[in-house]
């Protein structure tokens, strides 16, 4: 009774609502609203979580390295266009990434600082170059012997005559980009290259979602760029056309420009050159050590996704009387084509095609034809199961073996039968 007493003597009167007050914006309470709350604030805790956990497991990724090739980076710009570094950095930051060869291209038709740049800094070896602008699209080329003070034609065979005869190597750039792309494909077009797949043109690709991705995980690891490079289907396409007409070769293409430029004064260094490098690039046996430059004109090389790792050993070569023929050559007839594919940790898949289709698929990193017929043949390497190159994405690409020689004449007889007498077609626009 007296328990009972004191408990209403000290009750507190009941607060008289406030008609005004509004229901709590917190997560205080059982509220519908703040029911609400309590979702979006679990669901941002969940999305930080994976979004970090993703993250913690792409910093962790590092592609297995092999020491058994040298590595070279084409298409790539310095200060003598808008690169953001001078070549001594670039080649620097090429050493960083395990690289020996840069091949430059300078804009400029031609960029003559750039085209005339052929030296050596700290074992990294620099080849100067260009990337014209024609009116069909960018033409690269690169290690001139000499480049006289005049202008590139801008008719694409006469560029590319122009080109070969001052002793440089010219490449189709962008070949299928949808910015820059290349337009002129007509017979007459024999280039020394075709750009395989260019790592600008990847992003540019991206949908906002994977451009958004690779904003979000790219400062977890640079190597998160890998999951943007796509089958580049155009320019397989346009490069077996182009291998019927003669020996040219592909090239994946850096692009690397060292960052990009804000506004007029600031740059900003992402990606890196260094980053860009270990990205992708071409694998050259080390018996080219002296000259390595010879072994991409030479087609004996292969491009290879460095970034979703290196292989052991890529042997991709033809064998007639116990002579063995390398990538870019001419074995005879019914030679045997052999593939051996070796990388730690990684399992492939070898599609072998001959004229552009496919003659021979298998899960294995081992393949031999004996007595090949005659054709050109190339071989794709696949990664199974690869936590960043996608499945379909090529992560090697060799040059081809052209069995019982070129089905067409060598360039050179074909370019000189048709150029420097016709003239650029006026219907074509420009
Ligand atoms: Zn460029």
């Amino acid at each position: 009774m007296f328990i009972s007493s004191l408990s209403i003597a000290n009750k507190t009167p009941d607060p008289i609502p406030d008609p005004d007050a509004r229901e709590p914006v917190c997560w205080l309470g059982n509220s519908p609203r703040s029911l609400c709350c309590k979702a979006v604030i679990g669901l941002l805790g969940v999305s930080l979580l994976s979004y970090v956990g993703y993250g913690i497991r792409y910093a962790l990724y590092e592609p297995v390295r092999s020491a058994n090739y040298l590595w070279a980076v084409y298409h790539v710009h310095s200060t003598y266009s808008d690169g953001l570094k001078a070549p001594e950095e670039i080649a620097r930051q090429a050493r960083l990434a395990g690289v020996s060869l840069v091949l430059l291209t300078d804009h400029g038709n031609p960029n003559f600082e750039s085209s005339a740049l052929h030296k050596e800094f700290d074992g990294v070896t620099l080849i100067g170059g260009s990337e014209a602008t024609l009116p069909d699209g960018r033409l690269t080329f690169f290690g001139a012997r000499t480049v006289p003070d005049i202008a590139l034609a801008t008719f694409p065979p006469q560029a590319v005559k122009q080109a070969r005869e001052w002793g440089a190597f010219p490449v189709v750039a962008y070949s299928e980009d949808p910015l820059y792309g290349w337009r002129y494909w007509e017979t007459d077009l024999v280039p020394g290259g075709i750009e395989l797949s260019n790592m600008f043109t990847c992003v540019r690709s991206l949908s906002v979602y994977d451009k958004i991705a690779l904003i979000l995980f790219y400062p977890f690891s640079h190597y998160y760029f890998i999951k943007s490079v796509s089958f580049p289907s155009k320019s397989f396409a346009h490069w077996d056309a182009l291998l019927q007409r003669g020996k040219i070769w592909s090239l994946v293409a850096s692009d690397a420009h060292g960052g990009f430029h804000l506004g007029k004064s600031l740059a900003v260094s992402i990606p890196s050159y260094a980053d860009v490098f270990s990205f992708a690039g071409l694998g050259i046996d080390k018996k080219y050590s002296a000259q390595p430059e010879q072994a991409v004109r030479n087609g004996d090389f292969f491009n290879c996704i460095r970034g979703a790792g290196e292989p052991d050993l890529f042997n991709f070569y033809a064998v007639d009387n116990g002579v063995i023929y390398t990538s870019g050559s001419s074995p005879p007839g019914k030679s045997d084509l052999h593939v051996e594919v070796e990388a730690e940790g990684l399992t492939t898949r070898l599609i072998l095609r001959k004229n552009g289709n496919i003659v021979r698929e298998v899960d294995s990193g081992r393949l031999n034809i004996q007595g090949a017929m005659g054709g050109v043949y190339r071989l794709e390497v696949y990664l199974l199961n690869h936590p960043l190159l996608p499945a379909d994405v090529p992560w090697i690409v060799s040059n081809p073996i052209f069995v019982g020689g070129l089905a067409t004449p060598p360039h050179r007889e074909l370019y000189s039968e048709t150029t420097g007498v016709r003239e650029p077609r006026i219907d074509r626009v420009h």
